[in-house]
């Protein structure tokens, strides 16, 4: 019976050069791996050491990448070790199988989602009418499911940010700030939700998880055992559960942490 890790990817196990926090001397940084290249520059990495780890976990357990990210932004990371069979995109909106996206999951998201939330349009003018051209980069939709807005964070008022995630919970819609993205998603668009479909599909007795964000705490509630790094929005809220242990580490070297547990998680089974 195979062992299940669902990572999320974007400041669990990799990074953007603004989120690597390295703290010791640049003579004594780690190497690092670029794993992501776009618009023809280096976007994102993992240490060596890490890139190696992860190799070995995809040999050892059934890894499927678990982002918020677009089925387009996921398929530009190059990641080491071998392909997963499974990855979960658009925050559970797509499960891609072998690279290519499940019709029949990505039909019974819509489904949930006609049902249970506010439909994105009405989420979409809400935003266009409120968010302020002082602060607001960029408006962009992901896959025709969520939205999220490319911010001034410094410029951005709190105050409205509450008042937004307010507006958004009325509506069956969760709020998430990751750096300079503000994530408006449905409900019932879970990380969550697509990995017990991995995990119906595949057997698998045990499922390990990771994740930085608001929106991996379904993940992470989801799996036996869960690590969150030192950074992010949960580490920010100081959100724990049981089952899940909270890293000290910060930065692309709490990614190489998280991967250390995941292949201990696996192999002391
Ligand atoms: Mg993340």
């Amino acid at each position: 019976m195979p062992v299940l890790v669902a990572s999320d990817l974007d400041r669990t196990l990799i990074y953007s050069a603004a989120a690597l926090a390295l703290t010791m001397p640049d003579a004594r940084a780690p190497r690092l791996l670029c794993v992501e290249v776009h618009e023809r520059g280096p976007l994102s990495f993992m240490t060596e050491t890490a890139a190696g780890l992860l190799a070995d976990l995809g040999d050892a357990a059934v890894f499927v990448p678990t982002t918020t990210r677009t089925r387009k932004q996921y398929l530009r990371i190059n990641l080491p070790g071998p392909a997963p069979t499974y990855a979960i995109c658009a925050n559970g909106g797509h499960l891609l199988v072998d690279g290519v996206t499940d019709e029949d999951w990505h039909a019974s998201v819509l489904a949930r989602l006609a049902q249970e939330c506010a439909p994105l349009a009405e989420v979409q003018d809400h935003l266009a009418s409120s968010a302020d051209p002082l602060w607001l980069r960029k408006q962009r939709i992901a896959e025709d499911l969520f939205a999220y807005l490319v911010v001034e964070r410094e410029l951005l008022p709190e105050e409205w940010v509450k008042e937004f995630a307010a507006w958004a919970e009325n509506r069956g819609w969760t709020v998430s700030l990751q750096g300079r993205k503000l994530y408006a998603v449905p409900k019932p668009l879970t990380k969550s939700a697509a990995v017990r479909e991995v995990v119906r599909r595949t057997g698998a007795e045990l499922t390990l998880a990771a994740g930085d964000s608001l929106l991996d705490a379904d993940l992470l509630l989801a799996a036996d055992r869960g690590w969150r790094p030192g950074h992010g929005e949960l580490a920010d809220a100081a959100w724990t559960a049981p089952e899940i242990t909270a890293l000290p580490e910060r930065g692309v070297l709490a990614g190489e942490r998280i991967l250390r547990e995941f292949l201990k998680g696996v192999r002391g089974r």
